[in-house]
């Protein structure tokens, strides 16, 4: 992308990325004056696009184009004096070359909402007000009668490092008064950035002392600390508690000490108001945090620091990877197996893969953390591509609990719970601990039937059964979010003996508040939490450490340091191992091992208990007796046996419309194009389907897939580009909405 400044200075074409899903870059001439730095690939630049009119960025400078030059518009107008960060730029070109994206959304989506508009790349500030050296000198009694300007002097004496503008008004002082000590220059004021304002650093970088490592974090900090100014990728597996938290910190403050900024990537449901306080805690220089309940303002606040550099520390979720750098150090990924880092719609980027592609390219190191490591850093640690860094014990010294496997079969339940579990229950908090429920169900139960007829609720508009709630009392399915109302009797038969069938969180909380009437039960899902502060809330209340049961799906088993409970119950383990996802099976072993990590955090020792219909499944009981790495090394030889990743490569090419044989028959015929195109090349990429998807109509839409598979990228992207360009030419796609998705999470 380096144009040398011969072709910049004066180019007669601006291939221009706008904002369409379209693969291509529109080209317009130059506009005059041209920016002060010259043309150059960065430039934010409105444009008319058909009717409209469009913030695009220029992506190249060109002496020709395809189309005649008097055929090409001008841009309207420059919006920038100086380009998007470079960082920034090459990120979204490799992601839309990566993803098979265009390049135009691509960059639409990894720009902050205000940039999108045209709003300017600047910091918003605000004013610090401060004694002069006239001012400190001057006795509050010298201003007579200005019996408020007196006030505002003592005000700003008692604040050496100065007081912000708002502050000052809030106390009730006026514009006029600030100005009347300004004009007997007893006080001035400095503009200084909303965002990550330089703080005057005292007493060095650290705020809270860093904590005395053992052997293993040590070794582990070690050996990043030796990586700092080259690509050095590491997956640090630990398991839960065994202080990686803690060597991210202490690499970060290496990082920052070298006046070099890092970039922390956390899983969704990490980024809480805790995990942003530990880092605030420990450092001096700003934190920067890039969460969902910015503002657009805050958030384009957040962007403008790190690019200027002022913000050493920026934290996020998935799209923070985006957030370009002035002065890269190091980047953290946590909890790397983590779900959430793909995106799953649009622009289907996996966050993590983006981190090292982004560190590869500034030269700086890359960590991976996580307990359950993906089996696709696992095979790159074996291969020696990634540094294999191991915490194998807990700080708080009990070892992390096994799993207790729990025969179901036969055996009389209530909300799901065997006697023997519901006993272990009632000692657990006669001793004044907590205890976990897990269950991966919301509502009360995953549905409703008829047990005269069979009848099952189901979804009219998707092939999917629909989930009984109670608070509110109605059906819902969770694949399309339409609510039903409860009927009174059976479609089918009329017989009014419908029951909920199986058990979700609110059945759960039922049951164990009628069985232990004395402890309070909270529910933790999406349904309780959807209130802002109600989960925050519900934590807090935990964390007081009151005996109580904790009734909660996946939201609750992740990150969150529960440092009383001392029993986990999984109510049941059986659905992620029989669902026909190739994932499925890691991703259920992941979650149990995060969910068991809840237990014995602290000082007391936990236990697991996992109730299963399937004692004897041969994975389920390697991961409990064995453990995950030896889960994973079974994991990975069935994989690489079937062909699928980490071993080869996929991209996934879904296709749906309202209208079956309109996605079946350009899905037929994209397929017979592709194996042509495959024919007469032979990359070694294999053509698969078209197969209806596995939950065929969603929405009323009928989904339909054709799978591509590679030992190899290089073809498989080959084969994707030019499959991308094929539809796009198509006719008929134009009734069919499609997208690509390379390296999918699931298959689904
Ligand atoms: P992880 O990120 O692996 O789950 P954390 O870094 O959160 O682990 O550490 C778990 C707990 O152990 C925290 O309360 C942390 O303060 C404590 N801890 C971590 N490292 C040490 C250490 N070297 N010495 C004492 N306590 C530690
Ligand atoms: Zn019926
Ligand atoms: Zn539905």
């Amino acid at each position: 992308m380096s144009t040398t400044p011969d072709d910049t200075a004066e180019p007669r074409v601006l291939g221009v990325a706008v904002p369409t899903p379209l693969r291509r870059l529109f080209d317009y001439r130059p506009c005059q004056p041209a920016p002060e730095g010259g043309w150059q690939p960065g430039l934010r630049v409105k444009v008319a696009l058909g009717k409209r009119e469009v913030v695009g960025i220029v992506v190249e400078c060109r002496a020709t184009s395809e189309l005649p030059l008097d055929r090409l518009k001008p841009v309207t107008a420059c919006l920038d004096a100086q380009p998007l960060p470079a960082d920034w730029l090459w990120l979204c070109r490799f992601t839309a070359r990566y993803y098979q994206h265009a390049l135009g959304d691509t960059l639409h989506q990894a720009l902050p909402v205000l940039l999108r508009q045209g709003r300017p790349l600047e910091a918003r500030t605000r004013e610090r007000w401060q004694l002069t050296e006239a001012g400190r000198n001057t006795p509050a009694e010298r201003l007579g009668r200005a019996r408020r300007q007196a006030e505002l002097l003592e005000l700003l004496r008692q604040h050496p490092r100065g007081v912000v503008g708002s502050v000052i008004s809030a106390q009730g002082f006026t514009r006029s008064q600030l100005r009347a000590l300004a004009d007997k220059g007893l006080a001035d004021s400095v503009e200084e950035p909303l965002t990550a304002a330089p703080a005057p650093r005292q007493g060095g970088l650290l705020a809270e002392p860093a904590l005395t490592l053992n052997r293993e974090q040590s070794a582990a900090l070690a050996e990043l600390h030796q990586g700092l100014d080259r690509f050095h990728p590491c997956l640090l597996q630990g398991v839960t508690g065994s202080g990686k938290t803690e060597v991210y910190l202490q690499l970060i403050e290496a990082v920052v000490a070298h006046d070099r900024q890092a970039l922390v990537l956390v899983p969704e449901i990490g980024l809480t108001p805790q995990t942003l306080a530990r880092f605030k805690r420990r450092f001096r220089v700003p934190v920067v945090a890039l969460h969902s309940q910015l503002t657009d303002a805050e958030r384009l606040d957040a962007w403008e620091a790190a690019r200027a550099g002022r913000a050493p520390i920026v934290i996020g979720t998935r799209s923070a990877i985006f957030t370009p750098l002035a002065r890269p150090g190091a980047i953290i990924v946590d909890e790397e197996h983590d779900g959430s880092f793909k995106q799953q719609d649009g622009l289907r980027y996996h966050a993590r893969d983006l981190a090292i592609a982004r560190a590869h390219r500034d030269a700086i190191p890359v960590v991976l953390g996580s307990a359950t490591p993906s089996l696709e850093s696992l095979v790159q640690a074996r291969a020696g591509n990634y540094r294999h860094l191991r915490l194998t014990r807990r700080a708080s010294h009990h070892a992390p609990a096994r799993l207790e496997l729990v025969d179901l079969r036969g055996r009389p339940r209530q909300g799901g719970l065997i006697p023997p579990v519901i006993d272990a229950i009632r000692q657990t908090l006669a001793a004044g601990s907590q205890v976990l429920v897990f269950i991966n169900r919301r509502g009360f139960a995953p549905t409703l039937a008829c047990h005269a007829c069979g009848w099952l609720a189901e979804c009219e508009h998707c092939d999917a059964r629909l989930t009984l709630h109670r608070q509110p009392p109605q059906l819902t399915c969770h694949h399309c979010e339409r609510h039903y109302r409860l009927p009174d009797a059976c479609p089918d038969c009329g017989s009014a003996d419908l029951r909920p069938l199986g058990t979700g969180t609110e059945r759960s909380e039922e049951t164990l508040g009628a069985l232990f009437p004395d402890v309070a039960v909270h529910r933790i899902d999406r349904d309780s939490t959807r209130r802002k502060d109600a989960f925050e809330q519900t934590l807090a209340e935990i964390r007081r450490g009151e005996p109580a049961l904790l009734v909660g799906t996946q939201m609750i088993a992740k990150g969150h340091h529960l440092p009383h409970v001392t029993l986990v119950v999984v109510v049941n383990a059986d659905a992620g191992l029989y669902a026909s996802d190739f994932r499925a099976l890691e991703h259920s072993a992941q979650l149990l091992v995060q969910v068991a990590g809840r237990a014995g955090r602290a000082e007391r020792p936990g236990r697991v208990l996992v109730q299963t219909l399937h004692p004897d499944d041969p994975h389920l009981r390697l991961l409990a007796e064995s453990g995950y790495d030896a889960l994973a090394e079974t994991l990975l030889e069935d994989r690489r046996l079937a062909g699928l990743p980490p071993y080869r490569y996929l991209a996934l090419l879904r296709l749906e419309s309202p209208r079956e044989a309109d996605a079946n028959q350009l899905a037929g015929e994209a397929a017979e194009a592709l194996r042509g195109w495959l024919g007469e090349r032979d990359p070694g990429v294999d053509c698969l389907g078209p197969v209806p998807a596995p939950m065929e109509r969603r929405q009323n839409r009928y989904h339909v897939q054709l799978m591509l598979s590679a030992a190899r990228r290089a073809p498989l992207h080959e084969a994707c580009a030019w499959l991308t360009h094929w539809l796009e030419a198509h006719p008929g796609a134009r009734r069919v909405r499609w997208s690509l998705d390379v390296d999918p999470q699931t298959l689904a």
